[in-house]
C-alpha cells in the first residue's frame, strides 16, 4: 500500500479500478446518488498511506462520520496524536477544491485486538484504561475472539476480551466486536463462545456491536435478542454472501449499521483497489436493495436512520 492505488490522478474524488497495463477504470458511485449522509462505522483510517485525503473523499462522498479503530498494542499513540492534523489538513482541502460539503466528524474505538491477545500487559493496559478518558474515544474495541487465524492461544483471548468487556463496563462505554470462527462448527464457533461469556458476565448496558456481520439469521437470532447493534461491510457485496444478506433482513432498522473495516474488505464493485472509508456507500446502498428499499425518500429515510445508529453508539454519551 505504498501508492494510492484507488487514485489515478493525484486529486480526484471518483472512484477508479486498475485494470491490466495500469489502465484506470472509473466506477460510478451507487446511481442515483445516495440520498444522505452515510457513517462508516468502522475503518482503520491510519493504516492508509494518506489519511487526510481519504477525510477528504469521505467528505465529498457524503461520508460524513467515520469510528476510527485502534488497537495500542499495535497502533500505539499515532492515530490519537495524528487525528486532528489529519482532519485539519482535509478541511484545507475540501475548501481548497471548492467543495460546499460537510467535513467528516470522526470517534475513536479503542482496543486490544484478538490477534494481539498476547501483547496484552499491564503497561497495554493501562494505556488502554487512560485513552478511554479521551472525549473522542466512544467505545471498546475492536475486541472479542478469532479462532479463524489463532494469532493468539484461545485461552489468552478468552481472558483478554473478558477483561476488556470488564473496562468498558466500568467507563460506560460500549463494545465492538471482532468474532471469527475456524472450519469446525463446534469447536472453533468464536460467536457462540463469546455469546455465552457475554451473558455470563453480562453484556454491557451502553450497548453492544457486532463488526463485520456475516451471520446467517439463525446465528444472527440470538445477538439480535440480546439488543445488539449488527454492522454491514464489504463482504455484504460478495457474490457468496447470501447467508449474510438473509440475516441482514432481521436486524430491526434501529441497530443496524454500515462499516468498511478499511483497508479491508473492500466492496463491490471496487474489488481489487484498497478500501477505503468512502466506498461505505456501495455497502450502504446494496444493504438498502438487500432490504428491499428503492432509492428516493424511503432510502433517505433508511440512510438516516443508519447514520443516526451510528452517532448514537458512538457518539451517545459524547
Ligand atoms: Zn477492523
Amino acid at each position: 500500500m505504498s501508492d494510492r492505488l484507488n487514485m489515478p490522478l493525484e486529486r480526484d474524488f471518483k472512484f477508479y479500478q486498475r485494470r491490466k497495463h495500469d489502465k484506470w477504470l472509473e466506477v460510478p458511485a451507487p446511481a442515483p446518488a445516495l440520498e444522505g449522509p452515510v457513517a462508516d462505522s468502522h475503518a482503520h483510517i491510519h493504516m492508509l498511506p494518506d489519511p487526510a485525503w481519504e477525510f477528504v473523499r469521505c467528505a465529498a462522498n457524503g461520508v460524513d462520520f467515520v469510528c476510527e479503530i485502534v488497537d495500542p498494542s499495535e497502533d500505539g499513540s499515532l492515530p490519537f496524536d495524528q487525528l486532528a492534523a489529519w482532519r485539519n489538513s482535509a478541511a484545507s482541502q475540501v475548501s481548497a477544491a471548492g467543495l460546499n460539503v460537510r467535513s467528516t466528524d470522526v470517534r475513536i474505538a479503542v482496543g486490544v485486538h484478538p490477534h494481539n491477545a498476547k501483547l496484552y500487559t499491564d503497561a497495554i493496559e493501562n494505556e488502554l484504561v487512560g485513552r478511554l478518558d479521551d472525549s473522542r474515544v466512544g467505545a471498546l474495541g475492536e475486541i472479542g475472539l478469532d479462532f479463524h487465524y489463532d494469532l493468539s492461544p484461545r485461552s489468552v483471548q478468552r481472558d483478554v476480551f473478558v477483561r476488556q468487556v470488564e473496562l468498558a463496563k466500568q467507563a460506560g462505554l460500549p463494545i465492538a466486536l471482532h468474532l471469527r470462527g475456524g472450519e469446525d462448527p463446534e469447536k472453533d464457533n468464536a460467536h457462540a463462545e463469546a455469546f455465552e461469556i457475554l451473558q455470563q458476565i453480562g453484556f454491557p448496558e451502553a450497548g453492544t456491536l457486532l463488526h463485520c456481520c456475516a451471520l446467517g439469521s439463525d446465528e444472527l437470532a440470538p445477538w439480535v435478542e440480546a439488543g445488539c447493534y449488527i454492522a454491514y461491510g464489504g463482504a455484504l457485496t460478495f457474490k457468496s454472501a447470501n447467508d449474510a444478506r438473509e440475516g441482514a433482513k432481521i436486524v430491526p432498522l434501529d441497530r443496524l449499521m454500515v462499516e468498511t473495516d478499511s483497508p479491508y474488505m473492500t466492496p463491490e464493485p471496487m474489488r481489487g483497489t484498497v478500501c477505503t472509508p468512502a466506498h461505505v456507500v456501495f455497502t450502504a446502498a446494496l444493504l438498502a436493495e438487500v432490504r428491499g428499499i428503492e432509492p428516493g425518500e424511503g432510502r433517505r429515510a433508511f440512510l438516516e436512520q443508519l447514520h443516526d445508529n451510528t452517532l448514537s453508539f458512538y457518539a451517545g454519551g459524547r
